[in-house]
């Protein structure tokens, strides 16, 4: 029986984070969403991660609306479009950005919870995704826990506060890199999780998402392990295991 809703990509930190969880005995429902993304591999991902866990998982057929937000010209729902290599800090970057994704999202898995009487919606957003999502700032995520709240009134468990957290994000000022240190300490099977937005037949190791894992994973294992300079502690395979330094 799932005592709260977990919003699951079945990437790094959504994977770190349901780890976490279970860790500390809670049982959360995992939902998924497929919102028409250039590809399904974290879809995948996520269901045999799921399964090893024993958990609830739904994936959200939101497919319809690729075609609406593509107008936007972010890449990950227009795949003819290129994803571009490099660091986040890079303008090209906000091009990643699906408009509005978070609040969608969150505002189904909260439906959920309240629906199944779940006691909070988590959700994996970090630090490092504050410079170039919104929504994924800590005002973001406030607003979205007072809205939340506000429109279930008397409805599941929703606190009766709205200085409660219902809407709850434990990684918000966490680094990239924490997570990945997290991430070991549970271990995590890091390389069955997915983050590349190329799809590919490995992770290309040059998008955002790749250099921001490469950095995060290599700067943990040496914090962790205390072993520099490689990456020996993630196992997954790059196609492109150099290129990350270049642009950091
Ligand atoms: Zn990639």
């Amino acid at each position: 029986m799932s005592d709260s809703v977990a919003i699951f990509s079945g990437g790094l930190d959504s994977t770190t984070l349901v780890y976490d969880l279970v860790s500390k005995g809670r049982i959360p429902l995992l939902v998924s969403f497929d919102y028409g993304q250039r590809h399904k591999k974290e879809l995948s991902c996520a269901r045999l991660i799921a399964n090893r866990l024993g958990l609830d998982h739904h994936v959200v057929d939101l497919s319809g609306i690729s075609n609406l937000l593509a107008t936007s010209g972010s890449v990950l729902v227009d795949s003819t479009t290129d994803v571009p290599d490099g660091h986040y800090s890079e303008k090209t970057m906000k091009t990643t950005v699906v408009p509005n994704r978070n609040m969608i999202m969150l505002a189904i898995a909260a439906g959920v919870a309240v629906a199944s009487n779940a006691s909070d919606v988590f959700f994996g957003v970090h630090s490092g995704d504050h410079f170039i999502y919104p929504d994924c700032r800590p005002a973001f995520v406030e607003a979205m826990n007072t809205a939340t709240i506000l429109g279930n009134v008397g409805f599941g468990t929703i606190p009766t506060s709205l200085d409660s957290d219902f809407i709850k994000a434990p990684f918000l000022y966490y680094l990239k890199a924490d997570i990945a240190y997290l991430a070991f300490e549970l271990n995590v099977p890091v390389e069955e999780t997915w983050s590349c937005y190329k799809g590919g037949k490995f992770h290309c190791g040059r998008c955002g998402t790749c250099v921001e894992r490469l950095e995060a994973l290599h700067e943990a294992s040496t914090r962790y392990y205390g072993v520099s300079g490689e990456l020996r502690f993630d196992p997954t395979v790059y196609e492109d295991k150099t290129y990350w330094r270049t642009v950091v």
